[in-house]
């Protein structure tokens, strides 16, 4: 994967500078250190510190958890134990060695190589990445802080943001996500010194959730420069990574990184399981370090157990296999998205407009003749036995009244999807 250089010399970062008081005053959990200390430590070790439950009073022995492609998962009673037990906040180490070597073959960040201080490249597991992201907020923005995004936007991170008192600043976007030159334009109600200068940017890079828009290499290059000469900080909340139709796959931010400003988020929600809650923030080392406090703090670490499952699943798998499980996700959300292309051209041709997205799982349409797909779709939608998500929940404000609604291709047939539009554009012919 190439990797885009910034032309501006690299910056040393001040990260105190964007941390919020709450997150600044966090301190490492000396009984979570012993933990860690102890599951680093070799087995002659007598522990008497700790407050580690004893599993052998637990009720579960052994597992096997066959495997559609490889060998079955299987949790020995040894196994089962530390699966059973507390585990490090940043991730368990076999997961996290895995996930960084992926990381850099897949993005080669300048960072990897970078001293801790300077922002070198680091990981920690989350329980999904909508808890590292919503840890990523509150560890950077402070109420008053203007926030800067392309809505509209997956309603989690608004859930996220909104409480936080932060002004969300929309950043103008189109079919293949934020528009630098909009950004610029924002960006010039502020003077790059200026203190009160956005100190975030959020965006989603691919398919993203709900436009499927997904952002151009150039794109992303002109973000992370105009990101540098502003001395932000770029969250790139990549769940669709995985999910992009056509390769070559765009340069990351992360690819770009060469100052530590990107804090990316990825997820095995899409093509390994939602279930789990299985995600990874990668950023620069005092930032991620940061969410870890947050997390030792909070839910103490991932679930030891389907990190264990996962972490067998990639060991058995290897990169190469992983990359083919990804590989048939990939040929699968391609053929429900040209299912709902079609079957959007069959139905709605004249009704909506659509672009249909070279990533994700979402088709975002704009339907013809209604202000307000919001009345549309809660009053009349199910009566004509059709689901559809209105616009106006991606919105920094929800009270606009917004035309669009977003369809997902992920989990209707071809058939299913086909009858839905039909009923869809009955819907719309007899409101317009
Ligand atoms: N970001 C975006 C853009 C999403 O669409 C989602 C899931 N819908 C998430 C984050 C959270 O995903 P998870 O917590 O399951 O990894």
């Amino acid at each position: 994967m190439s990797v885009v250089r910034g032309s501006l010399p690299t910056r040393n970062m001040n990260y105190a500078r964007f941390l919020t008081a709450v997150s600044a005053a966090r301190k490492p959990s000396p009984i979570r250190m012993l933990t860690e200390l102890q599951q680093r430590s070799p087995p002659s070790l007598i522990s008497l510190a700790g407050g580690a439950p004893n599993p052998d009073t637990f009720p579960f022995e052994s597992a096997v958890i066959k495997v559609k492609n490889g060998p079955a998962v299987t949790f020995s009673q040894a196994t089962m134990k530390r699966a059973l037990q507390y585990s490090a906040s940043n991730g368990i180490p076999e997961l996290l060695t895995w996930m960084k070597n992926l990381q850099k073959d897949l993005h080669n960040p300048p960072t990897a190589a970078y001293s801790p201080e300077k922002g070198q490249m680091d990981m920690c597991v989350t329980t999904g990445s909508q808890e590292g992201l919503c840890k990523v907020f509150e560890m950077l923005v402070n109420p008053g802080d203007d926030v800067l995004l392309d809505s509209p936007t997956y309603p989690g991170t608004l859930a996220a943001l909104q409480p936080l008192g932060c002004n969300i600043v929309n950043v103008p976007s189109d079919q293949h996500g934020m528009i630098p030159a909009a950004l610029k334009e924002v960006l010039s109600r502020w003077d790059p010194s200026d203190s009160r200068r956005p100190k975030v940017l959020y965006t989603i890079p691919n398919g993203g959730n709900p436009t499927g828009a997904s952002m151009t290499a150039q794109r992303k290059k002109e973000v992370y420069e105009l990101a540098r000469i502003y001395d932000m900080l770029i969250i790139e909340d990549d769940p669709y990574y995985f999910l992009q139709f056509d390769k070559p796959w765009a340069p990351t931010f992360l690819s770009m990184d060469v100052d530590g400003r990107i804090i990316r988020t990825d997820s095995f929600s899409k093509i390994l399981s939602s279930g789990l809650r299985i995600g990874f923030v990668t950023g620069p080392k005092p930032l991620v370090e940061r969410v870890v406090l947050h997390i030792q703090a909070s839910t103490m670490h991932t679930s030891t157990f389907t990190q264990l499952m996962v972490s067998q699943v990639l060991h058995s798998w290897g990169q190469e296999g992983f990359l083919q499980q990804i590989d048939r996700v990939i040929e699968f959300y391609r053929k429900q998205r040209d299912a709902m292309v079609s079957s959007a051209h069959k139905w709605l041709t004249g009704l909506a407009k659509w672009h249909a997205p070279s990533a994700g799982m979402f088709l975002w349409l704009e339907l013809t003749g209604i202000r307000d797909t919001r009345q549309l779709i809660v009053e009349k939608a199910l009566e004509k036995e059709v689901l559809l998500v209105p616009g106006d929940v991606f919105l920094i404000n929800s009270d606009e009244p917004c035309p669009y609604v977003r369809a997902a291709f992920s989990l209707a047939t071809p058939e299913q999807i086909d009858e839905a539009f039909r009923r869809l554009a009955n819907l719309i012919r007899e409101a317009a």
